[in-house]
């Protein structure tokens, strides 16, 4: 009698499940490539919620309130190429190199993640092969056809983060971070900070280094001018503070660039 066949277990996302990562705008005519890592909360059907209520899924451990919106309105503003993550950093985190701890982390600021307890070998390749590698060879592919075409490029990722973190107020309404890209960040800061009443972190609360991934391995080491941009989540979690923060954020980066951008 013949062998059944093995039965393959089910992939991480369902037919009828969004694609791991969206694309806008890929063609857009500005120097400008934006980057969304941490834009929405949703999370395979089959994590089941990684254990976690929907109180905790929707703030700001599962993702970046009011990023995407903004990226997608300074997409539109800049006529510039998106490219955002489809799923929640909870599940993997497209900002983290592989070997990061908070990578698909076990706790997040104080929540303990039960989907991610433990997981086995099997479970984090899924995650990055379904996930994080599309993305990640999305970005890296058009980056290799601008650089073909002698396109420049400026690599911006677009963030928030919350105004509290584990009980610490931060007094900045948004921060520039960067690490090889001295000159660009500095005329970003410098733009931003002749806007009334703004306080710009530079650097701040915290730095880029080994725990980060887009600017050091999409912007630094391609030579590309790369620097994450972070506004206070409550500043953009509605329609007009998205509209007022990109159309001030298009406004500095078109500075910032250059007269010929
Ligand atoms: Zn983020």
């Amino acid at each position: 009698m013949p062998t059944q066949p093995d039965i393959a277990p089910p992939p991480l996302l369902d037919l009828d499940e969004p694609p791991p990562y969206g694309v806008l705008n890929p063609d857009g005519a500005s120097d400008v490539l934006l980057l969304c890592e941490h834009a929405l909360p949703r999370i395979p059907r089959r994590l089941a919620h990684l254990g976690l209520p929907k109180s905790e899924r929707m703030r700001h451990i599962g993702w970046d309130i009011g990023a995407l919106a903004l990226a997608r309105d300074l997409s539109a503003r800049l006529d510039a190429a998106l490219f955002h993550t489809g799923y929640s950093r909870l599940v993997v985190d497209c900002n983290r190199p592989l070997d990061n701890p908070s990578l698909m982390p076990e706790i997040s600021e104080t929540t303990a993640i039960p989907g991610n307890r433990g997981l086995a070998a099997t479970d984090r390749a899924e995650r990055l092969e379904t996930l994080f590698h599309p993305f990640q060879s999305a970005v890296s592919r058009r980056l290799d056809l601008r650089s073909a075409a002698g396109k420049p490029t400026f690599v911006v990722g677009v963030h928030s983060y919350t105004p509290v973190y584990k009980g610490l107020p931060r007094p900045w309404h948004a921060g520039i971070f960067y690490a090889g890209a001295t000159e660009f960040a500095g005329r970003l800061i410098g733009a931003l900070a002749q806007e009334s009443g703004l306080v710009i972190g530079d650097n701040e609360p915290y730095r880029i280094d080994h725990d980060d991934y887009t600017v050091p391995v999409h912007g630094d080491a391609r030579g590309l001018p790369a620097l994450l941009i972070e506004v206070r989540h409550d500043l953009i979690s509605t329609a007009q503070g998205v509209a007022d923060w990109a159309e001030r954020l298009e406004r500095c980066l078109r500075l910032s660039m250059g007269a010929q951008t």
